[in-house]
């Protein structure tokens, strides 16, 4: 049985580990486009705002634990391009190096999440306009946002409403 997950957050590294639970003898490939597998969205605000400190804490696990514990062919920066439901097939960038490659399944798991909307306001396209899913838009937003001003935002109310609208005054200064 050859299983491949699409997506290593908190749905697709779940399916993974507890599929492996059940299925030992299962090949299981986990695709993830990032670089990062199982982190903790709920953290980031927490990194961002100073109470979590360290980055590395953000980390539930990494592929090479996944790997090492639960035999998971993880493989991250990859992204899944398509699926053929009829040959049983996904097609896969390598985007680090472009290259495209196509893996059958037997069972495929869609762990693929959700992107915010971004409603049609003037000025969302300003690069001091943050949204906050992912490690790296925590990384981005942390260059580009004062320490000081990311404290204030955290003592007073961690509201994401609060949170772009203290980053934009104190950037756009
Ligand atoms: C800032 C923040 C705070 C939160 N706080 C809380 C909280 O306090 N309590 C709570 O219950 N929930 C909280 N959440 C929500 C919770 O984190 C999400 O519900 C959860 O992360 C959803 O997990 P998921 O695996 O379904 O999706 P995601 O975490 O979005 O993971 C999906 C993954 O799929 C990958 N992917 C998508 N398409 C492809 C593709 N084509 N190829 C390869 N990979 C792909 C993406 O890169 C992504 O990493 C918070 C979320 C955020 C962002």
């Amino acid at each position: 049985m050859k299983v491949i997950i699409v997506g290593g957050v908190a749905a697709g590294a779940s399916a993974a580990t507890r599929l492996r639970r059940q299925m030992e003898e299962a090949t299981i490939l986990l695709v993830e486009r990032g670089p990062e597998v199982s982190f903790a969205n709920c953290g980031l605000p927490y990194y961002l705002g100073g109470v979590i400190t360290e980055r590395e804490n953000l980390l539930v696990t990494t592929p090479e634990r996944l790997r090492e514990r639960f035999q998971l062919d993880v493989r991250t920066r990859t992204q899944v391009e398509s699926i053929d439901r009829v040959q049983k097939t996904v097609s896969m960038r390598n985007l680090a190096t472009q290259e495209v490659y196509s893996e059958s399944y037997d069972r495929l798991i869609l762990a693929t999440g959700a992107a915010p909307i971004r409603p049609p306001i003037p000025g969302l396209e300003l690069n001091s306009v943050f949204a906050l899913r992912s490690m790296q838009d925590s990384d981005s937003t942390g260059k580009l946002c004062p320490a000081r001003a990311r404290r204030w935002w955290w003592e007073r109310d961690s509201s994401a409403w609060k949170w772009s609208r203290i980053c934009v005054a104190k950037t756009s200064r």
